[in-house]
């Protein structure tokens, strides 16, 4: 039975990075492909999946309290699937429906081609799961994805991650990497500009590992950016280790890729990056920071910082202060170490403790805020090409967009959604771009 003229609704909540924003585009592309449309709200919903993240903790946490408050809908109508699918999913498996009798469904993110069949099983046999062993082959649905509208689109080039980073759950949520074929992305990429999407952003835990017999993911890009309609090339997230010559040649040589890197550091301290098993030292991944300064011209970096690693000092956590202040990153994701079962890192000593960790987070923020301050500030008077995403969050009218170096800014319109245009920056602040109109260059 449905809620409403017998069609059923969707509603699908995500948790998490870009790799699970494009599962759930994929998974309510085969829902669309079943007949579903999107629900408004959960009251609404015939189908709840909720796609989840358990890189840290609170993420993990957080998908219990909102399953504590979905039981209450579940309670009323009894028909209603709740789904749990994604890496909490994978990494919990049956617990959760010991933790949550009334989830109806448990779906890892290599099974994802399944969610048809999950939810079928679910409603015929009041429950179902379906959970990835590492020596099945992994399907990546083709044709299906509903992407968001605007004109960015993720495309999947690899699953999975061989890494083994001793905090890190991915591995054993996301299993072993597994390569598309050049021919299956390009043909993805050929069908995005028609559709609206002229920014394409290839994805992978470890995107920069990509190969497929001869191609890598300079190759990709080389091929992508000879696609008709494609004016901007992105890609994350890359690994420091992998971030061979090839691609940071393609980096400077492909038009379309944009000037902006994100590299994950870490840590600013050659021992706690031995520790954490990253693969690299702190002088390298500086060598990589420095070459891209020099060959490719305004070039932006982001990157992912974790304090209080297990064992980390003060003298650690000062090397990453000054791997901050020497890089200066135009953006950082600083996380305060969040303890994972399973991991090495898990078995490793308590120290510096939670207080010390929220301590440093802050110490971190602030350093970087100091820094985005200034940047932002040394861009007044400068215009950018500015591709507009459509109209900004926040309730004062501006429309919103990216930069090719990925700075967000705000400005008043007249402009539509995947238009291109010149933008002076006339405002700046730590975390915020105000620009005007300065010529407009028409729509993509
Ligand atoms: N594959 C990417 C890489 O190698 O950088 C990122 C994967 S992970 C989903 C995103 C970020 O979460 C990591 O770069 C790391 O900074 C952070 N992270 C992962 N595990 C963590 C943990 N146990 N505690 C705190 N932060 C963590
Ligand atoms: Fe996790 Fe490391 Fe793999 Fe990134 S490279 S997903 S941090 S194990």
């Amino acid at each position: 039975m449905t809620l409403e003229g017998g069609v059923r609704r969707y509603l699908i909540e995500t948790w998490g990075c870009q790799m699970n924003q494009h599962d759930s585009e994929k998974m309510a592309g085969i829902l669309g492909g079943l007949g579903y449309e999107v629900a408004r709200d959960a009251r609404e919903a015939d189908l709840i999946l909720l796609n989840t993240c358990s890189v840290r903790e609170k993420a993990e946490s957080k998908v219990f309290g909102r399953l504590g408050e979905l039981r209450r809908l579940k309670d009323t109508r009894p028909d209603l699937i709740i789904g749990v699918v994604g890496c909490v999913a994978q990494q919990a498996g049956e617990s959760i429906f010991r933790r949550a009798p009334y989830v109806d469904l448990v779906m890892g993110p290599r099974n994802l081609a399944r969610i048809g069949a999950l939810i079928e099983e679910a409603r015929r046999e009041g429950r179902s799961i379906g959970l990835a062993r590492d020596d099945e082959p992994i399907v990546f649905p083709a044709g299906t994805t509903a992407r968001a509208s605007g004109p960015r689109a993720y495309v999947t080039v690899m699953e999975g991650c061989n890494k083994s980073c001793t905090y890190c759950i991915v591995p054993f949520t996301r299993g072993r990497e597994v390569f598309r074929a050049p021919e299956a992305i390009l043909g993805e990429v050929r069908d995005l500009p028609a559709r609206g999407h002229c920014e394409i952003e290839f994805l992978g835990q470890n995107v920069n590992a990509y190969h497929h017999g001869e191609h890598d993911l300079a190759s990709l890009l080389h091929m992508a950016d000879r696609v008709p309609g494609v004016r901007r090339l992105r890609f994350t997230t890359s690994h420091p280790g992998h971030l061979k010559q090839r691609i940071m040649d393609a980096m400077r040589d492909v038009p379309t890729v944009c000037n902006h890197l994100h590299l994950p550091a870490q840590s600013g301290s050659d021992r706690v990056l031995m520790s954490m098993n990253r693969g690299y030292t702190r002088a390298r991944y500086i060598s990589r920071i420095e070459y891209l300064r020099k060959a490719v011209p305004g070039i932006a970096f982001s990157t992912d910082l974790i304090v209080g690693f297990p064992g980390e000092t003060d003298d650690d956590f000062q090397a990453t202060l000054s791997l901050l202040r020497e890089v200066e990153y135009d953006q950082i994701y600083a996380f305060a170490y969040s303890r994972r079962p399973g991991t090495v890192a898990a078995l490793l000593d308590e120290s510096p403790g939670d207080e010390v960790r929220r301590e440093r987070l802050q110490t971190l923020l602030s350093a970087q805020e100091t820094i985005q301050r200034r940047h932002n500030e040394a861009l007044l008077g400068r215009s950018f090409e500015v591709l507009v995403d459509g109209q900004g969050r926040l309730d004062n009218g501006l429309m919103k967009g990216r930069t090719r170096c990925n700075r967000i800014v705000h400005f008043p319109g007249p402009s539509r959604r995947g238009d291109f245009v010149d933008v002076r920056i006339i405002r700046a602040n730590a975390h915020s771009l105000i620009g005007e109109l300065f010529v407009a260059r028409g729509a993509a």
